[in-house]
């Protein structure tokens, strides 16, 4: 009799199905069948249609095996602390999905590969999917980080994450950190590493080579392309996930990525990139009362208000265009603004700069004191003004920050050849 976990083929009338046999979730009918496919999608067939199933190969019992971790004196040494998300998921046979249930040490096992480039030091510090990061979260990763920095044998650290939000932890990091004395790479996962197709291995492999260089940033590595030729380095600052599930999903908006990294240790460099400090230093002071707008035709006016009435202290609109928003809540801002709310201004087309003088209602709102974050990702102006709240509660003295390149997120020059990379 087949059991879940075990390889099976399902014959039925007109077709025959290869794939690992999952257990029933509860969600489905119970006249059918899930397997997994070879390309890691599930199917349910209706049991009334199946002839005859086969068991081609028995579930593995699950036996971790032990291995011995060689530290060679010769090589720089990174640490992997892992936070969740799909690089640490495995097929749930219980519900069919996949879950977070790799630790640190797993990565190893999963590519040793990377032990030609690095000894590895690996701490599993959260067990999450990354939409359910808080800014607490980044406090909690930016610390543990930090007594990884201060270890004097660790090179660089890699942060095993969640794609979904990478690019805001990759952002907050940037700003808490003002000072960086080794490299600091988040790295994710677009397919589980039960599917074929799963760019967790060359993603690893490209990561842990990052963390050896001496760079001092935040910065994030992925899938350049959908083949597994190389990764793109992109600044922490200036990278968004531009795919719901391309393994080349990353991109670095209004800047070129920083490096190609290639998973045989070739690494070319595509922009200048911030030397390493001499010291380390963590500042995780942040106003967590900020919100992320994303203006639209027809949305409510009354938006503004309800924000200013729960005590929020910044709010930041992903405005239309040039940075838009409906001249009825112009009104709205100027009232926010007048009560000491920081509003900041970005746009919801990612690449190109937002205009305050353009036409007259971009003047309008300017006036009200809104701030334009020049080419800013809206994200990323989201965790900057928390940490900008974080130091100052003077409107002008926000303003001076939010405009102001502290950590890559502002590019004077936008060339041509920055959009759509
Ligand atoms: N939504 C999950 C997360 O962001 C899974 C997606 C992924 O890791 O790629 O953690």
């Amino acid at each position: 009799m087949a059991k879940p976990g075990d390889l099976v083929e399902i014959v039925t009338k007109n077709k025959k199905y290869v794939g690992i046999l999952m257990p029933k979730p509860e969600i489905i009918k119970s006249n059918t069948i899930v397997i997994k496919l070879d390309s890691g999608y599930n199917i349910g067939i209706e049991k009334k249609k199946i002839k005859k199933i086969k068991v081609i190969k028995k579930a593995k019992k699950g036996k971790k095996k032990n291995i011995k971790i060689k530290q060679s004196k010769k090589l720089p040494t990174v640490s992997i602390l892992s936070t969740g998300g799909t690089i640490s998921s495995k097929v749930d046979y219980k519900t069919g999905g996949t879950y977070a249930s790799l630790t640190a040490e797993d990565f190893i096992q999963l590519e040793p590969k990377i032990l030609k480039f690095a000894n590895i030091r690996a701490k599993q510090i959260e067990q999450i999917m990354s939409e359910d990061m808080t800014p607490e979260h980044w406090i909690k990763i930016a610390k543990e980080v930090y007594k990884e920095l201060n270890k004097k044998e660790v090179s660089g650290v890699v942060i095993t994450h969640g794609t979904d939000t990478m690019h805001y932890t990759a952002a907050m990091l940037s700003f808490m950190f003002p000072k960086l004395s080794k490299p600091i790479v988040l790295v994710g996962a677009q397919r589980s590493t039960d599917r074929g197709s799963s760019d967790t291995f060359m993603n690893l492999i490209c990561s842990v080579i990052a963390a050896t260089q001496k760079i001092g940033e935040v910065m994030v590595c992925m899938h350049a392309t959908t083949n597994d030729d190389f990764c793109y380095l992109h600044r922490g600052t200036k990278v968004r996930k531009m795919h719901t599930s391309r393994r080349d999903a990353f991109r670095s908006i209004n800047q070129m990525p920083i490096a190609k990294i290639w998973p045989d240790g070739r690494i070319k460099f595509l922009i200048n990139y911030k030397k390493p400090d001499k010291t380390n230093e963590l500042n995780i002071k942040i106003n967590k009362k900020v919100a992320l707008i994303y203006v639209y035709p027809g949305i409510n006016q009354n938006i503004i208000d309800y924000y200013l009435n729960k005590g929020y202290k910044g709010i930041v609109i992903a405005g239309t265009g040039l940075g838009h928003v409906p001249t009825y809540l112009i009104q709205k801002i100027k009232k926010a603004v007048k009560k000491g709310v920081a509003v900041c201004i970005t746009s919801q087309c990612f690449y190109g700069r937002t205009h305050s003088f353009v036409y007259s209602n971009l003047r309008r709102l300017s006036q009200t004191g809104a701030i334009f974050c020049e080419d800013m990702l809206p994200e990323v102006a989201y965790v900057k003004l928390m940490h900008v709240l974080g130091k100052t509660k003077k409107l002008e003295k926000i303003k001076e920050l939010m405009q102001k390149n502290i950590a890559g997120e502002i590019n004077p020059i936008i060339s041509k050849d920055m959009f759509l990379v």
